[in-house]
């Protein structure tokens, strides 16, 4: 019920005894989000009532979007590349999954072939847009099956999916070759790389999965997990800058007359901490908290493999999973589909809190 109002002290002590119930980040390794960078945080408060949805309000604030497409399209082999800023990695799969169906429009009956890896977002995109979705096996090391992707491609395709760095495991699909299947069959390829593609660019060995590879279409990309940017902050970007636009709608009573995006009112704040994040740290920067991560990744499957707790698979990304089925209370983990227990080495998962971590494991494994 709504009171007659409260003090602001009675409000905030309110919401601190509420926040004080949230998990501690230091026991958190299940999540994929994390705390965001001080930068993001100054550069979200100082654009906290800009919305993206009427840019000639805020031209100053739409630069930055556009900043920010560009930053990643550079990082992605491709300065040109069109896009824009989404509320992360659902909304990005949903609006290129409408980008394949639209070009397709003359399709009865579309397909999406996904593999079996697939993030559940595409579940609610292809129920959303009425598309039937195909699910592809994965090999033993857990990444897309292209034999059985190019089994499950008919006439009806109007999309194939490769995810670069997967949700549960960590993997990335072969993208390379899974390209030259979409050139061959001439269909869009879309690349999910909304957590591996603020991760893959900065690893010593980057693995390709981005527009350099000519098959690839689009790729969803969240700067609100590893871009340690504020939530809700993804990006969805294309190759053809112009292709956006097939799916423009009118819309009177705003400072532009058409527009692509999924939401209305779309958030200026966590754009800026994004563009904020790549631009303060800087490719050196980033590639310095990504070898972070994956040396904790690594220090995490030794340590665990010395209790005789066995891998899942090696992961490309700083996604770990294990044979393993008990694990001490005060620690947030999650456990996979297959039954895996699965870590994120995320960059609020210091070396500390890996040792400690390890310690609590031996006493119930060593
Ligand atoms: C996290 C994730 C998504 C969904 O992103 P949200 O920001 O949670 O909407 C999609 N695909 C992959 C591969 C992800 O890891």
């Amino acid at each position: 019920m709504l009171n007659d109002g409260l003090t602001e002290e009675e409000l905030f002590s309110f919401f601190n005894r509420v926040k004080g119930s949230d998990l501690d980040h230091r026991f958190i390794l299940s999540s994929m989000c994390t705390v965001p960078h001080p930068v993001a945080v100054r550069a979200h408060n100082l654009f906290m009532e800009t919305n993206l949805g009427d840019p000639g309000l805020f031209p100053g604030t739409a630069s930055l979007e556009r900043l920010l497409i560009e930053r990643i399209g550079s990082l992605f082999h491709l300065p040109a590349a069109g896009g824009y800023a989404t509320s992360g990695g659902t909304e990005s799969n949903i609006q290129a999954l409408r980008l394949a169906r639209e070009q397709k429009r003359e399709i009865q009956s579309p397909n999406a072939v996904v593999p079996e890896s697939a993030h559940f977002s595409f579940k609610k995109a292809c129920d959303i847009l009425g598309i039937e979705m195909r699910s592809v096996t994965l090999d033993h090391t857990l990444r897309m099956d292209c034999a059985d992707a190019e089994d499950k491609i008919d006439k009806n395709t109007i999309c194939l999916v490769g995810i670069a760095g997967t949700t549960e495991y960590g993997m990335v699909d072969p993208i390379a070759d899974l390209a030259c299947i979409a050139v061959e069959h001439e269909i869009f390829f879309h690349v999910d790389a909304a957590f591996g593609g603020m991760v893959i660019p900065f690893l010593e060995k980057p693995i390709p999965f981005d527009f350099m590879l000519p098959g690839v279409t689009s790729i969803a990309v969240d700067p609100h997990k590893m871009g340690l940017s504020t939530i809700p902050c993804g990006c969805l970007l294309t190759r053809d800058p112009r292709m956006l636009n097939i799916l423009n709608i009118d819309t009177p009573y705003l400072t532009v007359k058409q527009e692509f995006t999924l939401a209305g009112t779309r958030p200026g704040a966590p754009v800026a901490a994004a563009l904020g994040v790549l631009d303060y740290l800087g490719v050196r920067g980033m590639k310095a908290i990504v070898a972070g991560c994956m040396r904790n990744t690594a220090r995490l499957i030794d340590g665990m493999e010395s209790f005789g707790i066995e891998r899942a698979v090696t992961p490309d990304v700083n996604v770990t999973t294990f044979v393993c089925k008990d694990v001490p209370d005060r620690w947030k983990v999650s456990w996979t589909r297959r039954g895996h227990l699965r870590i994120v080495c995320m960059p609020h998962v210091h070396r500390d809190q890996i040792e400690e971590f390890l310690k609590d494991i031996g006493e119930i494994y060593a």
